[in-house]
């Protein structure tokens, strides 16, 4: 087995590492002590390619694979834990998802102005009363004619205020054996009826947002519903659990 990096992993873990050290550590103290979210940074990162390294180019990435955007994580991290945190939000949380399970349309329109690091992404699946319990999600999808209203309350979610989307889940309905059916659906962040407010005081990567989501008649096309309706619970265990790049489906 061969352990090298390949040439083009090697430039970019040059790459990122030299950025971290000249740009994002000198500021990593002040981001932590002030709870600052580096906006600046991540739109240099964005037109670096770094918030597309592991998506193809066609949706605005930099058609890298798992390992590239691993070593980009961890040199980020190496410097501040808050940047790597809200980057890897970003990427696996925010984006992966529409790479994943979205529809072609979908990645047109959501996946690639995150890919091309134009906007942030966010993945909304923790509630006050489903933490580990994702299985808890009382977050609500009704349907009315072509639209999804949704209800509910998130937190901890990293990026949510400074990002474009989120991925919410929320019930949408009972299987044969009575129990909730959990979906994902794309919900761009300035819809009327979302509340997203970072008033947690951290006692670590404060530099990193971290923010509570209230749905109030949160109204989204169905087209926005992301994936298999009835796999949503897979299908962000799977998220969680990483995706590899390329899809190898
Ligand atoms: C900085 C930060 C960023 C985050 N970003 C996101 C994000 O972007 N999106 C998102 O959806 N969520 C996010 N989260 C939420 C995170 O995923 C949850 O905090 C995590 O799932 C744990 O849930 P909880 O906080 O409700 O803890 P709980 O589930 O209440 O767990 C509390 C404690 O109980 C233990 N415990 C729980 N269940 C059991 C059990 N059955 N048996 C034994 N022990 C148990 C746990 O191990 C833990 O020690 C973030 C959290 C933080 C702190």
């Amino acid at each position: 087995m061969n352990f090298e990096l390949s040439k083009e992993q090697h430039m970019i873990k040059k790459m990122v590492q030299a950025f971290a050290d000249e740009v994002i550590q000198p500021r990593a103290i002040e981001a932590d002590k002030e709870a600052k979210f580096p906006v600046d940074t991540f739109d240099q990162m964005g037109e670096l390619g770094l918030l597309g390294i592991p998506f193809p180019e066609e949706y605005g990435g930099s058609g890298g694979d798992t390992l590239s955007y691993v070593l980009a994580v961890e040199e980020i991290g190496r410097v501040c834990g808050s940047t790597g945190l809200s980057y890897a939000a970003a990427v696996s949380l925010g984006a992966s998802p529409i790479y994943a399970f979205g529809t072609e349309e979908q990645k047109e329109k959501f996946l690639t102005p995150l890919a091309q690091g134009k906007a942030l992404g966010s993945f909304g699946l923790t509630e006050p009363n489903a933490g580990s319990d994702a299985g808890g999600t009382q977050t609500t999808a009704v349907e009315e004619g072509n639209d999804y209203i949704i209800n509910g309350e998130k937190s901890f979610i990293t990026n949510a205020s400074f990002a474009k989307t989120v991925i919410v889940t929320a019930v949408t309905g009972k299987n044969e054996k009575g129990k909730n059916i959990i979906s994902a659906i794309i919900v761009p962040t300035d819809t009327e009826g979302m509340t997203i407010t970072s008033n947690y005081d951290k006692l670590g990567v404060r530099g990193s947002d971290t923010a509570e989501i209230v749905l109030e008649n949160v109204r989204v096309p169905k087209e926005n519903l992301l994936g298999d309706p009835q796999k949503g619970f897979h299908q962000f265990m799977h998220t969680l659990d990483g995706v590899e790049y390329p899809l190898q489906h």
